[in-house]
């Protein structure tokens, strides 16, 4: 679930101690790799999202607190809301889609602007990202005996999430800057067939995160 204030939200139900930009991270989860135009990070991106949450809270043991909160709460909420939105979508595009739909919404709602007003890159950046890195590229190592830099995935997300959100309104650039890394539906508008859609996910969303 590419969807980035969903998550952050989430990860701020339990603890308000460790709100911050390190759970904001780990609420992201495996998504970073997506933000790599690049198969390696794609596939390492999907693969992770087929692991448990068990095996997460035995893998991330040495995680920073925050980041291991965030990153559960990311698993957490991908196993409740995607049944949902497979209901509507389950083509991956249009799941996307339908998601940065939904962060539009929670956008409007809890911050008071919209979503593409936010400045992600700042948001997500993370002082201890050394600590993180390594230990991410540890897991990665020994449970998929491949070399990949969770650093280097984190830079590029910030660097795109920059180049997408510095300017939100000069869409003629962005749109451009887009098509670099494959994306093409950042910003898309509400449909009218959307809306009731949106409204049920945004009431499951709410039980969620009251407990139910
Ligand atoms: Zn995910």
């Amino acid at each position: 679930m590419p969807s980035i204030l969903a998550h952050i939200i989430y990860s701020m139900k339990d603890n308000y101690k460790l709100w911050g930009p390190e759970l904001y991270l780990g609420a992201q989860g495996p998504d970073i790799f997506f933000y790599v135009n690049n198969n390696k990070y794609r596939e390492i991106g999907n693969k992770l999202h087929e692991l448990s949450i068990s095996d997460y809270k035995e893998l991330m043991k040495n995680f920073p607190e925050g980041y291991y909160n965030g990153f559960i709460s990311h698993m957490e909420l991908d196993e409740k809301l995607h049944p949902i939105i497979n209901i509507y979508y389950s083509e991956s595009k249009l799941h996307t889609k339908f998601e940065y739909n939904f962060d539009e919404i929670l956008s409007l709602r809890f911050i008071g602007n919209h979503f593409i007003e936010n400045k992600w890159w700042k948001i997500l950046k993370v002082n201890n990202i050394e600590k993180i890195s390594t230990e991410f590229n540890r897991v990665l190592k020994n449970e998929f005996k491949i070399n990949i830099d969770f650093k280097f995935a984190y830079k590029k997300m910030l660097k795109n999430l920059k180049l997408l959100f510095q300017y939100p309104y000069l869409k003629i650039i962005i749109s451009k800057k887009l098509k670099l890394f494959g994306i093409d539906y950042l910003y898309p508008k509400i449909l009218e067939n959307d809306i009731d859609k949106l409204k049920h996910l945004e009431e499951e969303f709410d039980k969620i995160l009251e407990g139910d």
